[in-house]
Formats: structure tokens, sequence, C-alpha cells
């Protein structure tokens, strides 16, 4: 019994310090925050209570440089991706030449996004930002623009497991036999790299797939 008694109380005094760093970490960033932002909004200067510490994405980690402190409208809008009123935003114009990089990035990704609204066009050529700053506000979308999307020949995006019927006869270079239209082929696997390649089996065989010569099963 007493050496249960010391594990126990050994774990339990592990938990509460580790409760203690975790508790002590999040207020020590919520101050920091509230200290720069002044208790008001980084973009809209609202004064909010609740400030939001939003991460300016791709960055992941919640340090202070990545962070910008937001009203619940402001964040609202933002995570649920609604640019839909664009004559909500026009307080980036002000935003945009706040000194921390963080409220730059964001501002410069939503002014983006609203281009096509003269005032924010305007604005993005007007400001000078450092490169990194730029580097940073674009990065998720070159992400998303670099992301390789596999569709079958009738634009239905496909996922590796899925399985594929034939839309045509393929002569299968190598092993020397002619895979027949409406072949299925079940489990096929993505190519990485290659949105207009699929590997599946065929006979046994594992073999490249063009996505234009096949359509995504149901069955
Ligand atoms: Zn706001």
């Amino acid at each position: 019994m007493d050496g249960f008694f010391y594990w126990y109380s050994f774990g339990f005094c592990f938990l509460d310090f580790v409760f203690s760093i975790v508790y002590f970490r999040a207020m020590s960033i919520n101050s920091a925050l509230q200290n720069r932002s002044s208790h008001a909004c980084e973009l809209c200067s609202e004064p909010d209570t609740n400030l939001h510490g939003y991460v300016v994405p791709p960055k992941k980690d919640d340090s202070i440089d990545n962070l910008v402190a937001l009203c619940s409208n402001c964040y609202g809008k933002i995570t649920q991706s609604d640019f839909n009123d664009t004559n909500y935003w026009r307080f980036l114009t002000g935003s945009i030449w706040n000194e921390i990089p963080s409220v730059q990035a964001l501002s410069y990704k939503i002014l983006f996004k609203l281009s096509a609204e003269e005032w924010a066009s305007e604005t993005v050529e007007s400001v000078q930002l450092d490169e990194a700053v730029i580097n940073w506000a674009n990065a998720e979308d070159d992400i998303e623009a670099a992301r390789v999307i596999h569709k079958d020949a009738f634009g239905v995006v496909l996922a590796t497991g899925d399985s594929v019927v034939l839309t045509q006869n393929l002569n299968v270079k190598g092993a020397n036999f002619i895979a027949p239209k409406g072949t299925i082929v079940r489990k096929i696997k993505l190519v990485e790299d290659n949105a207009e390649q699929v590997e599946g089996k065929i006979e046994g065989d594992t073999i490249v797939i063009l996505t234009k010569y096949l359509r995504k099963s149901t069955v």
C-alpha cells in the first residue's frame, strides 16, 4: 500500500505542475496581447473586453508575433471566411499601416481577397511592406494553389481508396493486354505529384491509369 501511495502522490504533483505551466503560459500570452492591443481590435479598433487571439495562417504556434487581437465580429467573419460584406472591411485601409507584422499580414491578406473593390486594390498597391510580410500573407493561397487535386473525366474529385470505372478500352503497355471499357478498378492510389495519374490493379498488375480515362464508381 505504501508503494501505491507514493506513486499516486507523485503522479498528482506532476499533473498539478503541468496544469500550472499551461495555465501560466495561456495567461501570459493573453495579457501580452491585451497590452499590445490596448484592449481594442487590432483591425477595426473597436474596444472589446473579450478579444480573441488569432494566429495568422499558415503560422501555427500562438507566440505573440504570430497573433492578432480581434473583436468578436472580425474574429467570427475571418474564421468563417465571410467576406461578402465588403464595406465592413474598409478599416483595413488603416490597419494595414500598423507597425506590427502580423497585423500587416492579416490586413494585406483580406485586402487582397477584396481586390475587386477599387479602394482595396488601391490600398494594396500603395502600401510598402516587407517582402517577408507579403510572403506570409500570400503563403496560405500559394499552398492551396500548389495542391495536386485528382479529378475523373467528369471533374469529380478522386481520393485514394476510391473505385473507378474505365471509360474506354485501354492498352496496357508492358503487360500486353487490353483492359476493356467498363472495367472496375478498386482501391486506387493517387500519384502524389501528378494530378493526371492514379495507380490501380488490373488483373493482378499495378498499372498507372490516366484520370481522363476513368470515372469515379459508386459501387
Ligand atoms: Zn474588429
